[in-house]
């Protein structure tokens, strides 16, 4: 199948120099290439500081690409994200949604339910009649579970799982092919983040659409997810389908990561190392490899020399000098 997004080398910098003279650049996403296949669940997964949503937001074309591209492919249009302007850039609002991270600051308490979902519509132009507007709304909260009693109410009214669901169908009402939902159910309970993550789930499928799903949990990750992308320091390190990631995660972050999940599995406990120490600066990278300050692999070579991305299996990438050596190495 064809990707219906695609990034090739892309690079996110933020000019943080505070004058001319001094220019130094902040890359939060530095050169990632990888591809989205339409219709699939990808999941992003990373620390804060990682870029993962700054690489979710240069894909919805809200944060600068400074290098590299970004292309949309939905087989009715094709996008250069990079030169992305005017009547063109405004479709493509309506092509690729983002549900926010925090439906709580999401949602404006003044405004009732229907009033939230339907501001999309009339902000885009979407609807020419509110008896229109009215049956986009209807439609996309039966699909998110929300019925007529709920979209008379105001969102204070509502528990956390379903502001949440009113963020979803708010993002989705404009009928977006793409959308980013970024640490959607991070603010949840754990057990109202699996309701959320069945509806996603189930109307992604539903509906078609692809889904950048971005977390720092790579266990919410790997039970939704078809694919998966770590990232470190603005850097991709490995990507692959979620059952070879798990099966055989190549890179030393990403191992250390799933050793971080708890184990029930009483012959693993005794193998889980967690992960020491911070992620780095963004403005003070290291040098080489970016994991190396963490990394209990390390050698001279890592500090010198950044690895690159290499083919180690179908569809499994990975950033390691050593990853072969490592193979047996579970941490
Ligand atoms: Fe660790 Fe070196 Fe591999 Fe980086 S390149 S992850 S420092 S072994």
């Amino acid at each position: 199948s064809t990707p219906l997004i695609k990034a090739d080398n892309l690079t996110v910098g933020y000019n943080i120099g505070k004058s001319l003279l001094s220019k130094q650049v902040l890359k939060a996403v530095n050169g990632v290439s990888l591809e989205i296949e339409k219709g699939s669940f990808f999941g992003l997964v990373g620390e804060s500081g990682s870029g993962k949503t700054t690489l979710g937001r240069a894909l919805l074309k809200a944060a600068p690409i400074t290098g590299g591209g970004a292309f949309y492919d939905d087989g009715e249009v094709r996008y250069d994200l990079t030169s992305l302007q005017g009547a063109q850039l405004k479709d493509y609002r309506k092509r690729a949604q983002l549900i926010f991270q925090d439906p709580y600051a999401a949602l404006s308490p003044r405004m009732t339910v229907r009033d939230i979902i339907a501001e999309p519509l009339e902000v885009m132009g979407l609807t020419k009649t509110r008896a229109e507007t009215d049956e986009r709304v209807r439609e996309i909260a039966a699909k998110c579970r929300l019925n007529l009693e709920h979209l008379r109410r105001f969102p204070h009214a509502f528990s956390g799982g379903q502001r949440q669901r009113i963020s979803i169908a708010r993002a989705l009402v404009s009928g977006p092919q793409f959308v980013v939902a970024d640490e959607s159910v991070a603010a949840l309970d754990v057990s109202i983040q699996a309701d959320v993550l069945n509806l996603l789930k189930q109307i992604q499928r539903d509906m078609g659409l692809t889904f950048l799903f971005i977390s720092h949990d790579l266990s919410v990750v790997a039970h939704t997810c078809d694919h998966v992308a770590v990232m470190y320091l603005g850097r991709l390190v490995e990507t692959a389908p979620t059952r070879k990631l798990f099966e055989a995660p190549r890179h030393p972050y990403t191992k250390a990561l799933f050793s971080a999940i708890p184990s029930l599995d009483p012959d693993d406990r005794g193998r889980a190392q967690k992960l020491t120490g911070e992620i780095p600066s963004p403005t003070n990278q290291p040098s080489g490899c970016k994991f190396h300050t963490r990394c209990p692999h390390a050698i001279d070579l890592c500090k010198s020399q950044e690895p690159t991305l290499e083919h180690v299996g179908d569809q499994h990438e990975v950033s390691c000098h050593r990853w072969r050596e490592l193979i047996e190495v579970p941490a």
